[in-house]
């Protein structure tokens, strides 16, 4: 009989341990790199007698009361005096411990807000501790922290990593930019100042980014962001991929992929998508790895874009896998390349999670044989399973969509080939320029910046609930012209704090007050997350057949849906929604050369008006159509943080550097990192593992 291995013993973490893990503060530098959130000022005590109403104040003077008042909220109750005046402390939760400590006779420091009034001055909750020994001489910092970590304990923890950290220079003094007297300062020298006030020191000074403390702090981590995108940059410059040169046509031979593909178009290429296709194209005929970022507008072509790029890999003999984030939308892709592709011979392979055994088994003996040339699919093509022949380019639609983590496997997947394949992402979500110069700096960037012709804007408006049955006006007045609608809800389920009209009372409501509009005959569907799979594809199926007039539908139809037909868009408590979201929906009119519109119908609740940010989004959306001004105004709504964390899955890198007002610094990293890492290798080195530690894996995918 075996024995179950027994774990290894292990010696459980205590409170605050856990506390410092959940922080990710594991080595010295991480210590020394985490920061305070504010300081105090417990250096100096205010006579009572001197307080002002509101005054953040801290007072001394000795307990002359002490009770628990039972009648009412149970509270503490606890006047102190300092000799020129007295003041009420009161704590509606407390320990017993507590208070003993304020147990009459104790003299005690108390820090808090004051309030004056009827009844005399009063603290509410303040901060306090015995009065021994002296004040403290310099501002005490105040660590952010949790729950399990108490401040005192993190402090002393912060204090003592910044003794032990190697804080050697990292960024040699000749390498530093010139005439930058703000990065005089070196690394040791901001984080004393920073940890460690000195008495004379004044908050407003601690709290000023230009101070060169702060500047050599940012600076450093911009630096290090820059350098391991450049490494990584450099690592993949190493690699070898399959060379997938353009086959131009010769004589006797059969017409290549790629121009009986143009020649069958039902549209000429604008101007745009043929330069960004020449782009793709010089990285296809090189043998080191394309890492290319496709970016345009929601309707800018950019499909056909990826099946050129495509043919061409095949024209050389090659295999293509072509992954979106969701079965619809990978669903959608598969569509118009089988249109475009399978009557020029080409064999498609589809690969999504929810296939069954048999035929899964099937498609991927297909794969491995290198039949299937076209591979599309959701992330289920890049798992452990799946095995290419000769697979030499993976083409990813919506890319920020994918999780960190399935970027990372991805990465892994491809490596696994002797032959790394290009990489061509695309995203209808522009990129502003600073992020693309930070948090992209190792991709090349493709930009299509123009709508194919014949496209009339979309007009935009904001209509109040209040209006709902104008709306429904509308939508039958659509049906009738033989256009088809959207109508977009932002939850399937009701929720009683949010109030939300969920996708399926509205999709009733729809159902019953088109009836008499003479609509009969058109079918209104409905479609959410929730559904299964293949109800959701009998859905679009008849959507796209035009058999369907109305599909309401929660945001599976955010992104890549293409129907030319559909003329009006409804977004319901378009409030609620994001900026870049509510442009994505917005796209997925406007796609033919008839007329559209797109209806933002917001609703207040019991709110007497709309929020702020709120109202500047609506208002975006009403003065602009362009993606590349949506992006720019969407950052400055959100900030960077916000910006990058709804596309980067929560993974905010930044600590301390802002995109947007270090733009400077920004620029001198991405000026030093190249001869830093040519000159002072072991340097750059160094300077990664200090910042990232185990999160440069992260920048990288
Ligand atoms: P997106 O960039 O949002 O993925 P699509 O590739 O879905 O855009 O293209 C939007 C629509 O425009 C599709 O119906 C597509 O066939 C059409 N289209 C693409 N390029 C052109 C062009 N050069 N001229 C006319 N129509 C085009
Ligand atoms: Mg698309």
């Amino acid at each position: 009989m075996t024995q179950p291995i027994a774990p290894a013993p292990s010696t459980p973490l205590s409170g605050p341990q856990k506390g410092l893990h959940k922080l990710g503060l594991l080595r010295p530098i991480d210590l020394a790199l985490h920061l305070p959130l504010r300081y105090e000022d417990e250096t100096r005590i205010v006579k009572l007698r001197d307080v002002r109403d509101g005054e953040l104040a801290q007072i001394e003077g000795v307990v002359t009361s002490c009770e628990v008042r039972v009648r009412g909220q149970r509270q503490l109750l606890v006047t102190i005096d300092d000799g020129s005046e007295t003041c009420l402390l009161r704590f509606f939760s407390f320990y017993p411990s507590q208070q003993k400590a304020l147990a009459v006779g104790q003299r005690i420091r108390a820090r808090g807000e004051i309030k004056g009034g009827f009844g005399g001055l009063q603290m509410m909750h303040p901060s306090f501790k015995a009065a021994s020994g002296p004040l403290p001489s310099a501002l005490t910092p105040v660590y952010p922290t949790v729950a399990a970590l108490p401040q005192a304990y993190l402090r002393r923890a912060v204090l003592g990593g910044l003794e032990r950290a190697d804080l050697a220079e990292t960024i040699a003094a000749d390498s530093l930019p010139a005439g930058q007297a703000a990065l005089s300062w070196n690394l040791r020298q901001a984080l004393t100042f920073l940890h460690l006030p000195t008495p004379d020191m004044a908050l407003a000074t601690l709290q000023d980014p230009n101070h060169p403390a702060w500047q050599r702090l940012k600076f450093e981590e911009l630096l290090a962001q820059q350098l391991s995108q450049l490494q990584a940059k450099r690592e993949r410059a190493r690699l070898r991929s399959p060379q997938l040169p353009v086959r131009r046509h010769a004589p006797d031979t059969a017409l290549p992929l790629h121009e009986q593909l143009l020649a069958a178009l039902p549209f000429r290429l604008t101007a745009a998508q043929r330069r960004v296709s020449e782009e793709i194209m010089r990285d296809l005929a090189r043998s080191v790895p394309m890492h290319r970022l496709l970016q345009g507008d929601v309707g800018s072509g950019k499909t056909v874009v990826a099946a050129l790029a495509a043919a061409i890999c095949m024209d050389a003999g090659h295999q293509c896998a072509l992954m979106a984030p969701t079965e619809i939308l990978a669903e959608q892709h598969f569509r118009k390349l089988i249109a475009w592709l399978e009557p020029l011979g080409v064999k498609t392979a589809w690969l999504t999670g929810g296939q069954k055994a048999k035929e899964r088994r099937e498609t991927l003996a297909l794969i491995a044989s290198g039949e299937a040339m076209l591979v599309v699919g959701t992330h289920a093509v890049i798992q452990d399973k799946v095995v290419f022949k000769n697979l030499a380019l993976a083409i990813i639609d919506e890319q920020h969509r994918f999780g960190v983590a399935q970027r990372l496997a991805l990465r892994g997947k491809l490596t696994d080939v002797e032959m790394e394949p290009h990489l061509l992402m695309m995203t209808a979500t522009p990129i502003p320029r600073t992020l693309a110069m930070s948090y992209y700096a190792d991709l090349d960037v493709s930009t299509i910046d123009e709508l194919p012709p014949g496209r009339t804007p979309i007009v935009t408006k904001v209509v109040g609930e209040a209006r709902r049955d104008e709306v429904i006006a509308r939508i039958s007045a659509q049906l009738a012209q033989g256009r088809q609608v959207y109508w977009v809800c932002p939850l399937i389920e009701e929720s009683e704090a949010l109030d939300l009209r969920n996708a399926t009372e509205t999709h009733a409501q729809l159902s019953e007050a088109l009836q008499g509009a003479g609509a009969a005959a058109l079918q209104i569907g409905l479609l959410h997350s929730r559904m299964p799979v293949a109800e959701k594809k009998a859905v679009m199926a008849l959507f796209t057949s035009g058999a369907m007039g109305v599909l309401v539908s929660t945001t599976v139809i955010e992104v890549g849906v293409d129907v030319p037909n559909a003329t009006l868009m409804v977004i319901e408590h378009a409030e609620r929604f994001g900026l870049s979201q509510l442009h994505q929906l917005r796209g997925r009119v406007g796609r033919g050369a008839s007329a559209s519109a797109c209806v933002l119908l917001y609703s207040t609740g019991e709110a007497p008006r709309l929020g702020e940010t709120a109202r500047e989004r609506l208002k975006a959306m009403v003065e602009t159509s362009d993606g590349f001004e949506i992006a720019r105004r969407d950052l400055e709504i959100r900030g960077p943080g916000e910006f990058l964390g709804a596309r980067q899955s929560g993974a905010a890198l930044l600590r301390f550097a802002d995109l947007v007002a270090d733009g400077v610094l920004l620029e001198q990293a991405r000026r030093l990192a190249p001869p830093m890492l040519d000159q002072h290798p072991e340097l750059a080195a160094q300077h990664i593992a200090r910042w990232l530690g185990g999160k440069a894996q992260y920048l990288k995918a």
